[in-house]
C-alpha cells in the first residue's frame, strides 16, 4: 500500500485528460446530462447525491484512515449531526465528559427534546465507561482523544472492544491526531469523524467535515442518505482546497507535533504555569496509551494552566506577538484562546487555561513569544 505521506502529497495520482492536468480540475456542474435512453452515461445524477467535485478528496480520505468508504459534508457539525440523525429517535449514546465544546452542546439540545437518550463517562475510566455502556441498551459510543480541551486520552482498542460487547457502535472523533498519528479503524473504531476545517485543510480558510466507516451497513447507508436528503455538501470550490491543503498534511501534522511537545516540556518547567496538559509528556496520565496508539507524534495542541487564576491567563494571551488569538486549531499559523470565555455558560474548562494550537513557524519563535508573554 501507499504510505500516508505519499498518499497526501499525490491523492490518487491521476491526471485529467485532455491537458493530463498534475493537479485535479474543479467540478462546479450542479447536474449531470441524461442520455437519450434514459440512463446516465456520466453515472452522476445531481450534485447534493454524488458529485465529482468531492470524489477524489473522499478517496484519499477513505484510503488514508483505511476504511470501506468515506463521505465529505459541509463541516464537521454536519459529519456529526447525518451520524445523529441516522440514529432512530431515542437511541442512547454515550459520550465522554471532555469533548469538543460544540458537539458537546449539540448532544445536550439533542438530548433534552427527546431525539437522543444521553448518558457521559469520565474519558480516561474505562471501568466507569462499561458502567455507563451497561447501565442500558446503547447504540452509540463517542470517543474523542485526545480530548479538548484538556487532551485527556481514551484507549481506542478497548473502548471499541467494550463498545462491541454491549452492541454498540463506536465513533471516533479523530480531529486532533489526523490519520497521520491514528487511525482508529486499524483499532476496532467503527467510524471516524474529522472537522476537516482543522488540519486536514489546516489552512484557517475552509469549514468541512469527514466521515470514513471501517464497513458498509445498513446504518452507514442511512448516514449516506443523511448527507443527500439533509443536504449538507461541501462545496466543490471548499473540496478542491481541502486536497489542495491535505497535500502538505503529513508536514505540517509531524511539524506542529515535535514543536508541541518541545513547547509543553519548556513549560512544564516555567514558574508561572501550574499545569501543562499534554499526552506527550511522560508525566501526563494519558502518555502510555497515546505512544500506543499514536505513531510518529502527539499533535499539535497543548494547554497550560497559569498560576494567578482567569486573569492572569487572559493577560498571558493578551501579550502575545506571534501567537493570534483566535478559536479554532490546526492551521498552520499558531493560535491562542482562553478556552472558558469561547465556551462561556456550562463550560467544565478550568477558567485559568489558555488553549495552544501550535502551528509550522519555527519553535525558537513561538518559545520566545509564551516566555516573554508569561514573563510580567
Ligand atoms: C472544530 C471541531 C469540531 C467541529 O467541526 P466544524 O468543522 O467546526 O463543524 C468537532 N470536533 C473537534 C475535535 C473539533 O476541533
Amino acid at each position: 500500500m501507499t504510505s500516508v505521506e505519499t498518499l497526501t502529497v499525490h491523492g490518487l495520482g491521476r491526471v485529467a485528460e485532455p491537458y493530463r492536468d498534475i493537479v485535479p480540475p474543479i467540478h462546479l456542474a450542479s447536474t449531470f446530462e441524461r442520455a437519450a435512453d434514459g440512463s446516465y452515461p456520466g453515472g452522476r445524477v445531481y450534485a447534493r447525491d454524488a458529485s465529482p467535485a468531492y470524489l477524489e478528496a473522499e478517496e484519499v480520505l477513505r484510503q488514508l484512515e483505511g476504511g470501506a468508504q468515506s463521505l465529505l459534508l459541509a463541516s464537521g457539525h454536519a459529519a456529526a449531526s447525518a451520524v445523529l440523525q441516522a440514529l432512530d429517535a431515542g437511541d442512547r449514546v454515550v459520550a465522554p465528559h471532555a469533548m469538543y465544546w460544540g458537539l458537546r452542546k449539540w448532544l445536550l439540545e439533542l438530548a433534552e427534546h427527546g431525539h437522543i437518550q444521553l448518558a457521559f463517562y469520565d474519558n480516561t475510566d474505562l471501568d466507569d465507561m462499561r458502567r455507563q455502556l451497561a447501565a442500558a441498551p446503547t447504540r452509540l459510543l463517542w470517543l474523542e482523544t485526545p480530548a479538548n480541551p484538556t487532551w485527556e486520552v481514551a484507549d481506542i482498542e478497548a473502548a471499541s472492544a467494550m463498545a462491541r460487547e454491549h452492541g454498540a457502535m463506536t465513533l471516533v472523533d479523530s480531529t486532533v491526531p489526523t490519520p497521520v498519528l491514528c487511525q482508529p479503524l486499524k483499532l476496532g473504531a467503527d467510524v471516524v469523524l474529522h472537522s476537516a476545517t482543522k488540519y486536514l485543510n489546516g489552512h484557517s480558510d475552509v469549514v468541512a467535515g469527514v466521515l470514513v466507516t471501517r464497513e458498509d451497513s445498513p446504518l452507514w447507508q442511512r448516514i449516506r442518505m443523511m448527507r443527500a436528503l439533509g443536504g449538507a455538501v461541501l462545496g466543490p470550490f471548499e473540496a478542491w482546497l481541502l486536497l489542495r491543503g491535505m497535500r502538505t498534511l503529513h508536514l505540517r501534522v509531524r511539524a506542529a507535533s515535535a514543536s508541541a511537545l518541545r513547547i509543553a516540556t519548556e513549560l512544564e518547567a516555567h514558574p508561572a504555569v501550574a499545569q501543562v496538559l499534554y499526552p506527550g509528556l511522560a508525566s501526563d496520565p494519558g502518555h502510555a496509551i497515546a505512544a500506543r496508539q499514536m505513531n510518529g507524534g502527539f499533535g499539535g495542541m497543548l494547554s497550560i494552566r497559569v498560576k494567578g487564576g482567569e486573569a492572569a491567563a487572559r493577560e498571558v494571551a493578551a501579550r502575545v506577538q506571534v501567537f493570534k488569538r483566535a478559536t479554532s486549531l490546526g492551521s498552520v499559523e499558531s493560535l491562542i484562546e482562553h478556552r472558558a470565555s469561547v465556551e462561556g455558560p456550562g463550560t467544565r474548562c478550568p477558567d485559568d487555561l489558555l488553549r495552544i494550537s501550535v502551528g509550522i513557524e519555527p519553535v525558537d519563535d513561538l518559545l520566545a513569544d509564551l516566555r516573554q508573554a508569561l514573563a510580567a
